[in-house]
């Protein structure tokens, strides 16, 4: 465990998954490739809140373009810890992306029920491009197929939190992305 960071929430978790500076290396990672492969576009980064925030605030400063923001807040039906297949906009763009490229950040891909929703949603409304930026991503989950251009890292069938990542709405504020004790969400 990286100690004693947070003390007070890191009781919950079990392991560290991706460490502090594994996020860091992946966010300057994919920041380097965005830069190269986004030049003289018209760029919109949109984050989908809550759980990109962190991923978002950081990849953002890593990308050497002009470039706008935007988010938006999807919620999928169901549980706290598994999704239902619907999805519902409960926060829409203030901008528009007609005609602009978008690269769609997100904490962590699991079935792809929200990112093949949102690909589409943005194409409807005429993006030019539309690309994908996943800090994790559940290949053995996967329900729907999602081209995810840029995945920081591949992670196990567990329930993860922290950078960004709830359970519950807790565990955000954590500084790396651990796995939460089954015993947090069984009780
Ligand atoms: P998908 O639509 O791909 O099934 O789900 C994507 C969303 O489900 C993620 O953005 C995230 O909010 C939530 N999610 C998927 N796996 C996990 C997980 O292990 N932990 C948490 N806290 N949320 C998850
Ligand atoms: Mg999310
Ligand atoms: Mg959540």
């Amino acid at each position: 465990m990286e100690k004693a960071r947070m003390a007070s929430i890191e009781k919950g978790v079990g392991e560290v998954l991706v460490s502090r500076e594994e996020i860091d290396e992946a966010v300057a990672r994919i920041g380097k490739a965005v830069t190269e492969d986004f030049q003289g576009e018209d760029l919109v980064v949109i984050g989908i809140l809550k759980g990109a925030v962190a991923f978002m605030a950081d990849l953002m400063q890593a990308i050497d373009l002009p470039l706008e923001i935007d988010f938006m807040a999807v919620s999928s039906y169901g549980t706290s810890t598994t999704s239902t297949g619907e999805v519902r906009i409960l926060k829409d763009l203030e901008c528009t992306v007609e005609g602009r490229s978008v690269l769609i950040v997100e904490d962590i891909i699991d079935t792809g029920i929200t990112l093949s929703y949102l690909s589409k949603v943005m194409e409807s409304r005429g993006a030019k491009r539309v690309s994908i930026a996943a800090l994790l991503t559940k290949p053995a989950r996967r329900e729907r197929a999602v081209q995810v251009d840029y995945v920081g890292y591949e992670v196990e069938d567990k329930f993860v939190v922290g950078y960004g990542i709830d359970y519950a709405e807790k565990y955000r504020n954590l500084p790396y992305v651990g796995a939460l004790k089954p015993s947090e969400y069984e009780k």
